[in-house]
């Protein structure tokens, strides 16, 4: 099978040439372990973050050898009770065609609850990140106006719906074009939104959107965002800090925020996040969003780049804003 592998780190933007798609033999399984053909991998903000040799909440990627991240596929030879020969499962050896990994490392994929790429977004990291990061870390309140940033992505645009339903009286959203913009009032039911991109500073676009201020922010971009948000918050509002992508491929510090004094007489509460932290949530959440999937009132959207040679190109992409929802690798013919 195929594997990408990380050939050299990047600095600043990855270029295609920092990566190689090579052959591998699929090892025959050892006693406890399957082998899962993979139909599809996610590929996520994060990883650009293991493309540096620095500690940090997850390890580096290794040079030279396969990359990984989250996966579903379907289970062709087990040498464990706990999977049968045509279960799906989730895990997290992506990247690659063929997993080969111990079975306590899967968990099962049900194809009749939900897509099998539902498991990477909407019911997976991401859609558990948004329902966490918006409910424990930023403890949205009824009658909270919330803004969000990277509102049309995996993360943000569940974070604005969840927001929706848990009673928040307004939901404004920044997104980096106007077709962004307009599907996240159109069909997200955000209250207001606007393209980050556009020209006008990010501050005067949300005291446009939220004239009376915000209670919540949910910082997927960090930057000039954060700084804003800094601005609008009332007293005693609360950021859930989620990710900061405008700082991911640069490689001078972000000018923003500069305004942080303003944390003081406001008594506002910045809290950073790990989704890693709140598997306990995982049932209520798997239960709750999927019957607002059930019953139409959370939509979700996926970009679906087809091919194990596209995925460099996926990722890529999706640094660049060309996803709306999850960007999906898949890898079914
Ligand atoms: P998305 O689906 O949101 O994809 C990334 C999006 O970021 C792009 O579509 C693009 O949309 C936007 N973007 C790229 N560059 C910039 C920029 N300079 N300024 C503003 N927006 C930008 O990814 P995810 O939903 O998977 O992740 C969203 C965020 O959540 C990331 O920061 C990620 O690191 C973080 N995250 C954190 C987790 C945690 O546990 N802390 C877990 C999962 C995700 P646009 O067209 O709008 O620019």
């Amino acid at each position: 099978g195929r594997e990408w592998h990380l050939t050299a780190r990047p600095h600043g933007w990855p270029t295609p040439d920092d990566f190689a798609l090579r052959e591998a033999a699929v090892p025959e399984p050892a006693e406890g372990q399957i082998v899962v053909r993979n139909r599809h991998f996610s590929v996520d903000p994060y990883m650009r973050g293991r493309m540096n040799d620095v500690k940090s909440y997850v390890p580096p990627f290794q040079l030279d050898e396969p990359m990984d991240g989250g996966a579903v596929g379907e289970v062709i030879a087990s040498r464990s009770e706990k999977f049968a020969v045509g279960d799906h499962v989730l895990h997290g050896l992506g990247w690659r065609e063929y997993a080969v990994l111990d079975a306590a490392r899967a968990t099962k994929a049900d194809p009749a609850l939900a897509p099998l790429s539902g498991y990477l977004g909407v019911l997976g990291m991401t859609g558990l990140t948004a329902y966490a990061g918006l409910l424990e870390v930023a403890s949205l309140k009824e009658g909270d106006v919330v803004f969000v940033s990277g509102a049309a992505g995996a993360v943000g645009s569940q974070v604005g719906q969840i927001a929706r339903l848990k009673g928040a009286s307004r939901v404004i959203g920044s997104a980096g074009s106007d077709e962004k913009v307009r599907l996240l009032v159109e069909e997200y039911g955000f209250d207001a939104a606007f393209n980050y991109k556009n020209g006008t500073p990010v501050a005067e676009q949300l005291k446009k959107a939220a004239p009376d201020g915000i209670d919540v922010y949910f910082d997927n971009v960090g930057g000039e965002h954060l700084e804003a948000a800094i601005s609008s918050l009332n007293v005693h509002g609360r950021v859930a800090i989620c990710g900061m992508i405008s700082q991911y491929n640069t490689t001078e510090p972000p000018a923003a925020p500069r305004n942080l004094a303003l944390v003081i007489g406001k008594r506002l509460r910045l809290q950073g996040l790990l989704v890693s932290d709140h598997s306990a949530l995982h049932p209520q959440f798997v239960q709750e969003v999927s019957s607002w999937v059930r019953s139409g009132e959370l939509k979700y959207s996926e970009t679906t780049v087809s091919g194990i040679e596209n995925a460099v190109d996926a990722f890529l992409g999706m640094l660049r804003g060309e996803n709306t929802g999850k960007m999906i690798v898949s890898l079914d013919a």
